[in-house]
């Protein structure tokens, strides 16, 4: 017999012709996968705009208890799911990581927005974090500025087909040795400590930017970042001499 995507032993056409009759086959992985991505948990937290998009997601109108996934829990020992919406400050990014350390396998991660994939407008600020996945793994990234509420269903969608593409023999929360508690960063005086987690991101050796654009990117007249270092060590100017007292 055919073998399906997730490995199933039982062809797909013999199983709606079965399915017509009243008899119902499954294997260990479709239930599992099945009770899996109909019941997502996410967890109930957002960072800017974007989440005011989420939170419309969940009202009558778009209605995301369709797919199980409206029960938006307040502690991550009970989400199965982080939607990371809105603007990650490198103030936050070490809560959101630690948030994410702290969730019960198996967890997921939806970035929704332009600024937790990369920084959005944000981007050229110094306080924001260009994506979150420089941290944690990303399961689905969900461009826009803010994305609608369509869009975060259709990434929901996306992560339900991935949970079903898995298996249990070989999902990696149930291997042994298995790591998923990433270093949460510290918030230092020049940015996050460390710039970025290695096992989850690496930055890119080579500049393409030329050759995709035809030129070096250029915003405003900034051709490199301030030595803050310098700026520091610098001798501060004098304070000025106080005015002479009044006669008496
Ligand atoms: S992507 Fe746009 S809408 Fe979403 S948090 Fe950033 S600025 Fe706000």
């Amino acid at each position: 017999m055919a073998q399906t995507a997730n490995q199933n032993t039982v062809d797909n056409g013999l199983k709606n012709e079965l399915m017509k009759k009243g008899i119902v086959i499954a294997s260990l992985n479709d239930l599992y996968n099945w009770g899996r991505r109909s019941s997502i948990w996410p967890m109930q937290f957002g960072l800017a705009c974007c989440a005011i998009e989420m939170i419309a997601t969940a009202c009558a109108r778009y209605d995301i208890a369709r797919f199980g996934a409206e029960l938006f829990r307040p502690s991550p020992r009970q989400a199965d799911m982080m939607i990371v919406s809105g603007t990650v400050t490198k103030k936050m990014a070490p809560q959101v990581v630690r948030l994410y350390n702290q969730m019960a396998e198996p967890k997921y991660v939806i970035t929704m927005g332009a600024c937790s994939i990369a920084g959005g407008p944000f981007i050229d600020g110094y306080n924001v974090l260009k994506g979150i996945d420089r941290y944690i793994p990303v399961d689905v990234h969900l461009p826009g500025c803010p994305p609608r509420p369509e869009a975060l269903l259709y990434g929901l969608m996306e992560l339900q087909k991935k949970i079903d593409s898995q298996e249990i023999e070989t999902t990696e929360w149930y291997q042994k040795g298995m790591k998923r508690e990433y270093p949460v960063p510290d918030f230092g005086p020049h940015g996050l400590i460390p710039k970025f987690n290695p096992e989850v991101w690496n930055p890119r050796q080579n500049d393409h930017r030329k050759e995709r654009y035809g030129g070096p990117i250029l915003i405003g007249k900034k051709t490199k970042a301030p030595d803050l270092e310098a700026v520091a060590a610098a001798p501060k100017p004098a304070a000025p001499a106080a005015p002479n007292p009044p006669n008496a």
